[in-house]
């Protein structure tokens, strides 16, 4: 009796993976609802959540990163679908988009599809980031709606709305036909939450429950942050 071998590329290979990069200082509702959001519209295997450690774009976070790390940590830990990349945090260098996406590249192969989350407001600033076009070659982007940010081509800088004009995919089950390249955008709940405020709120005393997790509320007390502008 002779036996067949059968060979089956698993259906995993191909389930777009999320990727969610930010400052995450600190992590929000506004964010955990973008990621749980992305997972039902996109049609995420999950998402890897990647807190940078010294993001090049703006001022120097107020707290740590190994804190900035934790507090995600802490509100991805019960979600099955999120995992935490510390590898930004831990590297030395400033955390660029593009060396983390070649990477994952290295670490996932070529053939998956990499979906980068980004809100509305970080989409209209994407050509100040380093390499900014080769982010297409290594991943698609998907933007979600953020209050007061609209995602339309005639408010975006004229080189990033030709990309988007030329990139954009109608219907989000094309993620998974390709590994990058495309752009999506999404509706979620629309939370006018940021970090920004919560500091604020945070350095004058006052309440910020109920716009981020209880546990990371905890740690913010139990370490005294954000006690100053
Ligand atoms: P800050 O107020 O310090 O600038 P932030 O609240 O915008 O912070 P970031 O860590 O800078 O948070 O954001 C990480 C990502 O999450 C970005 O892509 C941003 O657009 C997105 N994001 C943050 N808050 C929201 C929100 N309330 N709704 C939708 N997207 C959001």
């Amino acid at each position: 009796m002779s036996a067949t071998a059968t060979f089956s590329v698993s259906p995993k290979l191909f389930e777009p993976l999320g990727l969610f990069g930010g400052t995450f200082d600190p992590v929000h509702y506004g964010h955990l609802r973008l990621a749980e959001e992305a997972v039902a519209h996109l049609g995420l295997g999950g998402v890897r959540w990647i807190p940078a450690g010294q993001p090049p774009h703006r001022g120097k976070p107020q707290v740590t990163a190994a804190q900035r790390l934790e507090m995600v940590l802490r509100s991805t830990a019960k979600n099955a679908r999120f995992s935490v990349d510390a590898s930004e945090v831990e590297a030395a260098a400033p955390s660029y988009t593009v060396h983390t996406l070649e990477r994952l590249r290295c670490e996932l192969g070529g053939e998956k599809p990499l979906v980068l989350l980004v809100g509305a407001d970080a989409f209209a600033g994407l050509t100040t980031w380093h390499r900014w076009r080769d982010i297409f070659s290594l991943a698609h982007v998907a933007v979600s709606h953020r209050p007061g940010f609209p995602v339309e081509a005639g408010s975006l800088p004229h080189d990033l709305a030709t990309e988007y004009v030329d990139r954009w995919l109608a219907d989000a089950s094309g993620l998974k036909n390709l590994p990058s390249g495309g752009i999506v955008t999404f509706a979620m709940t629309q939370l006018a939450i940021s970090a920004t405020q919560i500091r604020k709120l945070l350095a004058n005393g006052l309440s910020a429950r109920y716009l981020l997790p209880d546990s990371v509320l905890d740690y913010i007390e139990l370490h005294q942050l954000y006690k100053s502008t």
